[in-house]
């Protein structure tokens, strides 16, 4: 008899966006001439750099001809990409990372999802709440987020609420915790920590042999002076964290797919027999066991972003959700609204009028000013209370949002 990892049928349906396609489906029947403007969506809206459109152009053209045509490439990347990652991304900012503890992937989802893989099932897990929902959703299938209760909240699962009482600043467990996921500038609410903030954590995972693995997905956004760009700007930190970053929301390659994560050589767990493993040894074995490389093309695209060009047009890309995010945010204050994030990433997280929660506010929004939100709840309790507005639409449409809530 065929048995399911039962895991997954604990897992509750995902049910925030396609409640959030319902109503706005429901909103469009009733008004069909409403002129809605989507501020919900985690995607990019502007195209691909110039760069990595002509470097996988010349890959492309490569692929067509014997003497050039490339087959299996390394499982971890090739050394074109991993030695321009960490030239541009590390060393370049002073850390010494080094090349064979890049991995590159098809992004930071399945990096983040995968990394369970390599711990026990008996591991504690702790994440911010809210969160992006791959983190909690995971470890269930993994088996380590043990019973969800009716409010989707598991048993097993450590939560660190960031909330306005604590500026959105994860405190420090009460109970000892192995695995920790810190996602800075963070998704949903925008915020970020500051150094001393995210020292707090490395001096933990130091006391405690615990594991951080912090998500970096919004690194390129950072304006601010005080807020690290990398976990490993933290002293110790490459003993004790592991960092996941994305061409996706820094180049707009969502659906290109192209990432990376970050395995020191120094960071080490503990066998059941209290031997200590290099994690950087287990990962390399899961990644080129499952894993066969991310595409030969894309990886090309990829480094094209570190070339002059590239950067001065990822630059571009990103001022431009920076000025969205800027406009969204002084649209939101002068119409009176609470709001926090919004300037190190490209979210708001604005607090729904006393008394309303998430999703009143998301259908207050939709049906009265005809945007559409990602209702703060989505994310985790704590989320409930806030609407999350995205950066990552049109100008045009952005100012035209800001203009109806004045
Ligand atoms: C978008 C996003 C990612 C990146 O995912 P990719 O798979 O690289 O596209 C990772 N983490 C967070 C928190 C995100 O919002």
């Amino acid at each position: 008899m065929a048995q399911i990892n039962d895991n997954f049928i604990k897992i509750p349906a995902t049910y925030l966006f396609s409640e959030i396609a319902k109503r706005v489906n429901q909103h469009k029947e009733a008004n069909p001439d409403a002129p809605i403007i989507r501020m919900g969506i985690g995607d990019v809206s502007l195209p691909l750099p110039d760069a990595s459109v002509d470097a996988m152009i010349k890959a492309a053209e490569e692929q067509r001809h014997a003497d050039t045509f490339r087959g299996y490439g390394p499982e971890q990347g090739y050394a074109f990409l991993r030695d321009a990652i960490v030239a541009n991304d590390f060393a370049a900012k002073g850390l010494s990372i080094e090349a064979d503890e890049i991995f590159v992937s098809d992004g930071a989802k399945s990096d983040t999802g995968n990394i369970g893989d390599i711990f026990s099932v008996n591991n504690r897990v702790a994440i911010t709440d809210p969160s992006y929902p791959v983190y909690v959703d995971t470890n269930a299938m993994g088996g380590r987020a043990g019973e969800p209760n009716e409010q989707n909240v598991w048993s097993n699962l450590v939560y660190l609420p960031c909330n306005v009482a604590n500026n959105f600043v994860p405190q420090l467990p009460t109970e000892k915790v192995d695995l920790i996921y810190l996602c800075y500038p963070n998704n949903p609410t925008g915020t970020t920590l500051t150094h001393a903030q995210l020292k707090v954590w490395v001096d933990y995972a130091k006391a405690n042999n615990a594991i951080i693995f912090f998500d970096a997905a919004y690194e390129a956004f950072i304006t601010e002076e005080n807020v690290p760009h990398s976990i490993y700007e933290i002293e110790g930190a490459t003993e004790v964290a592991l960092e996941f970053r994305s061409f996706s929301k820094t180049a707009g390659f969502t659906g290109t797919r192209c990432g990376y994560t970050v395995v020191p050589k120094a960071v080490m767990a503990f066998a059941e027999n209290g031997e200590k493993v290099a994690l950087n040894k287990l990962w390399n074995r899961r990644h080129s066991t499952k894993f066969n490389g991310t595409s030969y093309v894309v990886q090309r695209a990829a480094e094209a972003t570190f070339s002059p060009e590239g950067k001065k047009q990822v630059k571009a890309l990103i001022e431009f959700y920076t000025e969205n995010a800027r406009i969204i945010r002084e649209g939101l204050e002068k119409a009176g609204y609470t709001i926090y994030g919004g300037k190190n990433a490209p979210y708001v997280w604005a607090k729904a009028p006393e008394g309303m929660g998430s999703w009143e506010y998301f259908d207050y929004l939709l049906k009265e000013k005809n945007i559409v939100t990602t209702p703060g709840a989505g994310f985790g309790l704590s989320g409930e209370g806030f609407v999350r507005f995205s950066a990552f639409g049109s100008r045009e449409a952005t100012i035209e949002a800001m203009k109806r809530l004045s």
